[in-house]
């Protein structure tokens, strides 16, 4: 509901439930791009969906048909609090230890209908881990669960301002009883950040995480816990096994996350005929059709790909990921999405690097295996991440054209980048 200005006219984010969209609403939106927007439609990293260049005088049109197609809050104050990941592969994975789709439900219902959670910062963000294989654990979340068993009985545990990969978490309580600890440590967290509630990292900056749970309502566990096990690599495609038998969930992915409406259109209707109508986007610019049959699987890809969408992660470009560029940000100091689909011919290889118009890094949350920042159009400076170098790692090259770029790129070692 608030459309934001950029560069290339007004951008609209639609946080969708856990990555969830039917077959409908990807046709709503395919629709809303095409006559609101500049007819194409982006996959954040968050697995939302975000319409580009909606004209000012469009603005109350486009969210009237959002709204109508049921992609939208039930009140503008409870817009910005529905900032809650899931897994794409949540209630589908045969080797997770939970389904976290109810809590989510539960979760969501809860803070878009209590008032005192719409006081919550716009960018305050859940994470419900199930355990499966396919999860994002380098985003950065204030909150998160994660399943843990103890003494033989599940339980979810707790991490507070971290991403789950990077910190061990710091509660537990049976798994029946996570929506209360949740509930019960936003409702402190409320209390004790005062009229204009940041990030958790920002209380937790001044104060011990046990002031956020020492005395709640909910009796937890303490750790020390160790970390959580880490999963399979991004980006997704290709064949996930459910644990519906003979069904899989097909990855496919857009380049750099952009595609236009008429392939979302497709998709949905792909999704319509060869699974259940359920389109599930992916926190690595991607979408998984679930529900197809294992013999359909094989047509579903065809399909894609006559799309132009990518079907693996041995395609040059599902390898690289790139900012909106100066095509749409104003901070941007080169065309990142142009000169991502350059590199990846020039690479010729998947070779992970995170494109960047500015050291902001909106497109990749945790440091790529190798980073091109711009510094002028069509120019880049070359990091190779390294864990005792700060920020983006070890500087391998200066104002690098694409060119040297990938020459240096492809003088690399594949294992130094793919670590
Ligand atoms: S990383 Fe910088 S240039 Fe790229 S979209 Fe974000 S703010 Fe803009």
């Amino acid at each position: 509901m608030r459309i934001v200005e950029a560069r290339d006219g007004g951008l609209c984010r639609l946080k969708l439930p856990g990555g969830a969209l039917t077959a409908a609403g990807a046709q709503a939106v395919a629709e809303a791009a095409r006559r609101f927007g500049n007819g194409a439609v982006e996959i954040t990293n968050r697995a939302n969906l975000q319409l580009r260049g909606i004209a000012k005088a469009q603005q109350a049109s486009l969210i009237d048909h959002l709204l109508a197609a049921g992609l939208g809050p039930p009140s503008a104050a409870a817009d910005d609090v529905r900032n809650l990941m899931l897994s794409p592969m949540a209630g589908l994975d045969p080797t997770a230890a939970l389904d976290t789709r109810p809590l989510a439900a539960s979760l969501l219902q809860t803070l878009e209908q209590q008032p005192r959670f719409h006081a919550l910062s716009p960018k305050f963000a859940i994470q419900l881990d199930g355990g499966e294989a396919l999860a994002e654990l380098h985003h950065h979340h204030d909150l998160w669960l994660s399943p843990l068993w103890l003494a033989g009985e599940l339980h979810v545990a707790l991490g507070c301002a971290s991403a789950i990969a990077e910190a061990p978490p710091v509660a537990a309580v049976p798994a029946s009883e996570g929506m209360a600890l949740l509930l019960a440590v936003l409702d402190r967290f409320l209390a004790l950040a005062g009229p204009a509630p940041g990030r958790m990292r920002e209380l937790l900056a001044s104060l011990p995480a046990a002031a956020l749970l020492d005395g709640l309502p909910v009796a937890s566990q303490r750790g020390p816990f160790t970390a959580v096990p880490a999963r399979m690599s991004p980006p997704a495609l290709g064949l996930h096994p459910q644990r519906q038998a003979g069904e899989v969930a097909v990855g496919v992915a857009p380049a750099l996350g952009r595609m236009p409406a008429d392939s979302l259109s497709a998709l949905a209707r792909l999704a319509l005929d060869l699974g259940d109508g359920q389109l599930r986007l992916t926190p690595w610019q991607g979408v998984l059709i679930p529900h197809v049959a294992r013999g359909n699987a094989g047509l579903l890809q065809a399909e894609a790909q006559a799309l132009g969408l990518l079907l693996g992660s041995h395609e040059p470009l599902a390898a690289l990921v790139a900012c909106t560029g100066s095509a749409g940000c104003g901070r941007a100091l080169a065309d990142t999405k142009a000169d991502a689909l350059h590199l990846a011919g020039l690479l010729g290889q998947a070779i992970p690097v995170h494109l960047s118009g500015c050291p902001r890094a909106c497109a990749q949350p945790r440091v790529a295996p190798a980073t091109l920042l711009a510094v002028s159009p069509g120019r880049y400076d070359l990091f190779l991440r390294d864990a005792s170098a700060p920020g983006f790692g070890r500087p391998l090259g200066r104002a690098l054209t694409l060119q040297e770029a990938a020459a240096q790129l492809a003088a690399c070692s594949w294992s130094t980048l793919n670590d």
